[in-house]
């Protein structure tokens, strides 16, 4: 792979240089090209990976204006080369089309995706990473990462170099079109190790980038106690907040109760549904602007991401086809579909019409922040959010967190639900509260959940089991909705 800056970024230097020392001068021109020679020759050796990083953060920062059909032309080109890599290099894939007696080779545009099958995670779990990584791929440059585990359903993956560099791009995109630059902070809640181990550091975590990241990047787990973090997010100050919704309303509650003064300029939600209480209530308390995000580390991260203008969330088209179905069947623009993912830049472990479980609605609209992106209306929820009542009615995780934060009284919350059906609510009540949050509680349940038999339970402090997704809602019914 070519590394160094792009032709226009040495014109630009070379420029700066030449005007900096004596925009006439022979001398200073030679000077100037020797400069931009050496510090090309600097980046090129000692920070390989970030010259990669910003290339194609550099290319994303461009694209994403481009017209619609375009961008489709660059994604239609993209798809026909990897499905067809897949098909030649990963047993998985190639055996799955062969099966199935599809040719890869006929898929050529944006349509042409439905002739392949769909795949589940509980398939690709099964094959197990060998047949599901290219034949070739040095596995000593590559890092092996896993998906959460929400599911029950952990999977394992590797990620080499490529990969890592457009979730990093990717990355930087939405947080430069959310106004961060360089020698900002950000700090980003995280889930902890159930064992506590040192997460595995990503491909990007070497080299100059890698000191960049670390440096510029404080984390918190979230079984960290509220009270420290904010504690903690005051001494720091920083300016971008990437974090789980639910863990930090429980901050932004925690920062109000004890009257500390946490101010950031953005607050990135991701990891789970963001409910408009939510939003408005950790942005009124941080004094941020708050914006959302959808990702899947199985898919190389970042997804969607809610535009500046909040019109809605722009897709990371460059890297990923988005196609949302309901029974077999596209849906139109404007309706409810099960969101499945084709990866256009993973090419160590493909991922091609993937079913993330999760719910989403399109949109055929132009944006109005003028980005040729597709767009999506939001993002309804993952399916392992909902709670299954007993008449069969699933009632989303957003109904049942706009629903008990109504009531005065109750600290913190979880709403469990086991496989009979049954549905515990742990409630922890602020002293002297309990009828009131018993007999409000109860009356909310009853509207949520019908029949459903409820239990709710005081408890002292609400338990989040280390190496998972922080999530309010968990239920036994629907932890596996995509098999
Ligand atoms: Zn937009």
């Amino acid at each position: 792979m070519k590394t160094g800056p792009l032709p226009r970024e040495r014109l630009a230097i070379h420029f700066a240089l030449s005007r900096a020392f004596d925009h006439k001068g022979l001398q200073s021109q030679f000077i100037s090209y020797s400069v931009v020679l050496a510090f090309k020759s600097f980046l090129a050796k000692m920070t390989p990976l970030m010259c990669e990083i910003l290339r194609a953060w550099t290319s994303l920062e461009h694209s994403q204006w481009y017209e619609k059909p375009k961008l489709v032309k660059l994604r239609e080109n993209k798809l026909s080369r990897i499905v067809e890599h897949a098909y030649r290099t990963v047993p998985f894939y190639r055996r799955l089309y062969e099966d199935l007696g599809v040719d890869p080779g006929k898929v050529k545009r944006l349509s042409d995706l439905a002739k392949l099958p769909l795949v589940t995670r509980k398939r690709l779990q099964e094959a197990g990473i060998e047949a599901r990584t290219a034949i070739g791929t040095d596995l000593n440059a590559c890092t092996m990462q896993s998906t959460s585990g929400t599911s029950g359903m952990r999977l394992h993956f590797y990620e080499d170099q490529t990969s890592g560099v457009w979730s990093d791009a990717l990355n930087l995109r939405l947080l430069w079109a959310y106004g961060y630059r360089p020698f900002q902070r950000l700090c980003r809640t995280r889930v902890n190790d159930p064992c506590g181990r040192v997460p595995k550091p990503k491909i990007s975590d070497v080299g100059l980038w890698g000191f960049v990241r670390r440096h510029g990047m404080k984390q918190i787990l979230y079984n960290t106690e509220p009270a420290e973090a904010v504690l903690a997010l005051a001494d720091w100050r920083p300016d971008i907040i990437f974090g789980n919704p639910a863990y930090l309303r429980l901050l932004a509650k925690s920062a109000k109760t004890n009257g500390v003064k946490v101010k950031c300029k953005t607050i990135i939600t991701a990891g789970q549904l963001l409910d408009n209480s939510t939003r408005d209530f950790i942005g009124k308390t941080f004094q941020a602007e708050v914006y959302d995000h959808y990702g899947l580390e199985e898919v190389g991260g970042s997804v969607a991401w809610e535009c500046p203008t909040h019109y809605g969330y722009h897709v990371n088209d460059e890297c990923l086809i988005l196609e949302f179905l309901r029974d077999g069947r596209t849906v139109a623009s404007g309706e409810e579909g099960e969101i499945y993912i084709t990866s256009l830049t993973r090419t160590v472990a493909p991922i091609i019409r993937y079913a993330t479980g999760d719910i989403g609605v399109p949109l055929d609209h132009d944006c109005k922040c003028g980005r040729g992106l597709s767009l999506l209306k939001n993002i309804q929820g993952r399916i392992m959010d909902y709670v299954i009542t007993q008449d069969g009615k699933w009632v989303p995780s957003i109904s049942i967190i706009s629903a008990i934060e109504e009531i005065q009284g109750i600290e913190q919350y979880k709403v469990l639900q086991n496989e009979d059906r049954t549905i515990q609510v742990l409630v922890m009540i602020s002293n002297g509260m309990e009828s009131q949050v018993f007999g409000e509680a109860r009356q909310v349940c009853l509207d949520l959940f019908g029949d459903t038999p409820v239990r709710i339970l005081k408890v002292d402090r609400v338990e989040h089991a280390s190496g998972t997704k922080f999530r309010i809602v968990e239920s036994a019914l629907t932890k596996s909705p995509v098999e």
